[in-house]
């Protein structure tokens, strides 16, 4: 993926796109590779990087929620347990499958758990991933050996998929280009055209690097824009009524030794009734998540203290080494986009895990669901932009279509920029290269994730990358001063933790 290229492509065209999308998350980055690989042609716009909003944030499974099958929403479970396997086969180098054990301090927890998630595979059907069974309190701690032992009476142990989100997302996007989908990141859109008619046939973006602002033809538009879509809706429609509302949720990373184990651990039921997770994710332990009702949208949200104290909380009930705020690697949080209402313009409910809505401009707005289900929910989108803008009918073909892509973690060519992060100048190189990353940022979160892994180990390695990237794309000493200052400043929330320590 070449920026300054995929710009050229857009200033050039004359043509209308068949299709644009606006939002560079799971969401959009599946909308254009369904697209392309139907053969339409499509141009994708991210305000900021892609991934910076919800996509960068999530608790990294590839699963059908046993949190929506307690709720009894067996179609979104089905679905998304059907997408799992979907991914499972498209994307291997990202997605695997990973046991999960559930602790049991009760025979009758063993009994509930274990059918609960006899209930889980039954629902995967032929799309199961491994079969859960009932373990013993030994087999229990050979899978969690650091798992607090008292009144322990066994566990469940199932099987999920697991993920690195954003790196997923832009193999998605590479995979797109590839086929044709031109994508362009820190190009925010500002208006929408529309014709005589009143129906949207262009919208109109801004370069984030130049401040000059750009129109294009379309014949359809789409709003991927996850949490961010209300504000989107009322360039169409100044009175459009907002569509969702926001819970956030905020994860904690941890040194893998408070979990040393492959297996990750479910927590059933905390004290406020949720699910949570400890996971091995790039060698740490990720923890999370919370649900906590905020009232706007922000693309870099703040977790909580309440949030923070929570999950320490929690993860001591169960841990026999018990985490504290200094153990804290970083803290992440990001903002799930909830349907509020069905409203005049909502055509169809595609499933209860996400939304379609068309207003009388022909703005197509898709939102809510999972990032087990973008694949599913671009199909949805696209067929109804086809239908909308009377584009020629072409079957998706993304559930056999096969993510490009390498293995991560299987590079350790080069020397390490720093002890604690698996990172070398190579990787640094080629994110800047062949993915895009345009700032500091952009490589320590969203290419690389060290700032997710380790915020500290992150900001020292900054000055370094700044450097690189200064080679790479002939930017100046003010420009790397920039850049240390801003990943720094951002960075210190990630690493923020101090209530007692
Ligand atoms: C805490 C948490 C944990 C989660 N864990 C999981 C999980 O483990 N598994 C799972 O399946 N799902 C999970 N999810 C859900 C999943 O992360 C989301 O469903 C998914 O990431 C939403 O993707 P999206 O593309 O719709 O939105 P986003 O990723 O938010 O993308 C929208 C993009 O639109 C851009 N944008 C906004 N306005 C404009 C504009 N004017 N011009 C251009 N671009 C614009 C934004 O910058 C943003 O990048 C989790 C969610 C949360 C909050």
């Amino acid at each position: 993926m070449d920026r300054n290229k995929n710009l050229q492509i857009v200033a050039e065209r004359t043509q209308p796109w068949d299709i644009v999308v606006i939002g560079g998350g799971a969401t959009g980055a599946g909308c254009a590779l369904d697209a392309a690989s139907r053969g339409l042609s499509v141009l994708l716009l991210e305000q900021h990087d892609f991934g910076k909003g919800t996509s960068s944030r999530s608790t990294k499974l590839i699963h059908g929620g046993v949190r929506y099958l307690r709720q009894g929403n067996i179609s979104l479970v089905r679905e998304a347990l059907r997408e799992r396997s979907i991914l499972l086969k498209n994307a291997p180098h990202v997605v695997h499958k990973q046991s999960f054990v559930i602790p049991c301090y009760s025979y009758w927890q063993k009994a509930f758990y274990g059918l609960g998630m006899k209930i889980y595979d039954l629902l995967a059907s032929r799309h199961n991933i491994g079969a859960s069974h009932i373990i013993s309190r030994e087999e229990t701690l050979r899978h969690l050996p650091s798992l607090k032992q008292q009144n322990l009476r066994g566990g469940v142990l199932y099987y999920d998929g697991q993920f690195d989100d954003t790196r997923l997302l832009i193999d998605i996007l590479r995979t797109a280009n590839m086929r044709g989908a031109v994508v362009l990141n820190y190009a925010r859109v500002i208006s929408l055209t529309k014709d005589a008619e009143g129906k949207i046939c262009g919208l109109g973006f801004e370069d984030g690097e130049t401040g000059q602002k750009f129109s294009v033809y379309a014949n359809c538009v789409i709003n991927a824009t996850g949490a961010f879509c209300d504000p989107v809706r009322r360039m169409s429609d100044a009175s459009a009524e907002s569509i969702v509302t926001f819970a956030q949720g905020i994860h904690l990373v941890f040194d893998r030794k408070f979990l040393p184990s492959d297996a990750a651990l479910m927590i059933p039921k905390t004290s406020d009734g949720r699910v949570l997770f400890c996971i091995p994710w790039h060698d740490h332990l990720l923890v999370g998540t919370t649900d906590t009702a905020v009232n706007k949208a922000e693309i870099e949200p703040g977790a909580l203290e309440s949030e923070i104290d929570f999950i320490i909380e929690t993860a001591g009930v169960y841990l026999a080494s018990k985490p504290t705020r200094s153990d804290i690697l970083s803290v992440f949080a990001g903002i799930r986009p909830l349907i509020k209402s069905t409203s005049n313009t909502k055509t169809s409910s595609i499933s209860r895990g996400h939304d379609l809505f068309v207003d009388a401009s022909g703005l197509i707005t898709i939102t809510g669901g999972k990032w087990t289900t973008y694949r599913r929910m671009a199909e949805d989108a696209v067929d109804r932009a086809v239908e909308v803008s009377g584009l020629e009918l072409r079957r998706s073909i993304t559930d056999d279509l096969p993510i490009a892509g390498d293995d991560a973690d299987a590079t350790d060519d080069g020397e390490q920029l720093h002890p604690d992060l698996p990172y070398t100048r190579e990787d640094i190189v080629k994110a800047i290269r062949e993915e895009m990353a345009r700032t500091v940022e952009d490589v320590l979160a969203r290419r690389t994730r060290a700032l997710f892994l380790n915020a500290r180990a992150a900001i020292e390695i900054s000055p370094q990358v700044a450097g690189i990237m200064a080679e790479e794309l002939g930017r100046d000493q003010n420009w790397i001063d920039n850049e240390i200052a801003t990943f720094k400043n951002l960075a210190s929330s990630y690493s923020r933790p101090s209530r007692n320590s």
